[in-house]
């Protein structure tokens, strides 16, 4: 066992209040892991307080239960805070984390910022929900795992392995799933809540189809503009969806969304398969994942040059490797 396992143990059993923090545009891995951490603790010491405060709400992961209410800056001064799933602290959605007085990072990208006076970071864990289920294992004797905290833990570990089909997906992650599904977990309706959609959402996707573009170095690509939004009702989050409607074209190796922000910019999410493209984020004002990276344009401009370099990464990778699909 790692041992800063042990020491982020021995520090939850110290602390009196505990302050959970996640990722700004939060998703299922970071609502399901503080959740389930925040389960894990509460049942476990229940005199402890263990508080979640965050602005950003999100419909689809509301089933997980709300967030608690605003509390003191005393409260933060006075407490450990536990910051999971965000790789460099700019993203961490409530700032006030910076008030606590000891902080542990737990996160699964690839580090490049250790805020955390003590930092669990392993970057080829698929999800921040399977290093929570991996804490709980190692400690079972001593913790309590709820239905409640399995099925937090299990949304994260589907939604950011892609239902288990991603790359980072290891033996590791199917045991831990294994020991989490184990605790309860209603998979047919966990899967309605996060994967039933609306006859206006598919009608979305039909307009994907219609519009996305190819590059001649196999990169697919989608601009979700503010018409487009407009047109089909969409919230920022349903339009950020689009992106997973792209990730099944034969010899398209990488896949990029554009959507446009209420604030005027324009978010660009970047997956690809075999080749990696985190540093073509990271050149656009983003960063992330080998295979799974967030990016910002600030112009049609940059969105096309963002494009082009995307389309030269795979044609390079293309021309180098073999055995790609
Ligand atoms: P997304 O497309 O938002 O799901 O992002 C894919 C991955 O990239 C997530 O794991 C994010 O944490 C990471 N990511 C997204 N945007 C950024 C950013 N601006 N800087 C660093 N990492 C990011």
């Amino acid at each position: 066992m790692n041992p800063v396992l042990q020491t982020i143990f021995d520090r939850i059993k110290a602390a009196e209040t505990i302050m959970l923090f996640r990722h700004i545009r939060i998703d299922g891995d970071c609502v399901g892991a503080t959740k389930g951490l925040q389960e894990i603790i509460r049942r476990t010491w229940p005199e402890k307080s263990v508080y979640l405060v965050d602005d950003e709400h999100s419909d689809y992961l509301s089933f997980l239960g709300a967030d608690d209410a605003p509390v003191s800056d005393e409260a933060y001064a006075n407490a450990l805070g536990i910051v999971i799933d965000v790789g460099n602290r700019e993203r961490i959605s409530n700032q006030k984390y910076a008030l606590c007085q000891e902080i542990i990072k737990i996160d699964h990208h690839i580090e490049r910022d250790p805020y955390g006076h003590i930092n669990w970071v392993e970057d080829w864990r698929s999800s921040a929900c399977e290093m929570i289920a991996a804490f709980y294992e190692a400690f079972q004797d001593r913790l309590v795992l709820s239905k409640r905290a399995a099925e937090c833990l299990y949304t994260g570990m589907v939604t950011d392995s892609g239902r288990f089909m991603y790359e980072g997906v290891t033996g590791d992650t199917m045991r831990l799933a294994g020991l989490i599904l184990d605790s309860g977990v209603d998979t047919e309706t966990l899967y309605s809540h996060l994967y039933l959609r609306t006859f206006d959402e598919l009608k979305f996707k039909a307009a994907i189809y219609e519009n996305m573009q190819l590059t001649p170095g196999g990169v697919a690509w989608i601009h979700v503009d503010m018409d487009m939004q407009k047109r089909f009702g969409l919230t920022f989050e349903t339009a950020c969806t689009s992106i997973s409607s792209l990730s099944d074209i034969k010899g398209v190796l990488c896949w990029l969304a554009f959507i446009d922000t209420p604030e005027g910019e324009i978010r660009v999410r970047l997956r690809s398969r075999f080749a990696s493209i985190n540093t073509i984020a990271e050149k656009y004002h983003g960063g992330g994942h080998a295979c799974a990276s967030g990016a910002t344009v600030y112009s049609a401009d940059e969105m096309q040059a963002l494009i082009a370099d995307a389309d030269e990464h795979i044609r390079d990778y293309k021309a180098t490797h073999e055995g790609w699909l």
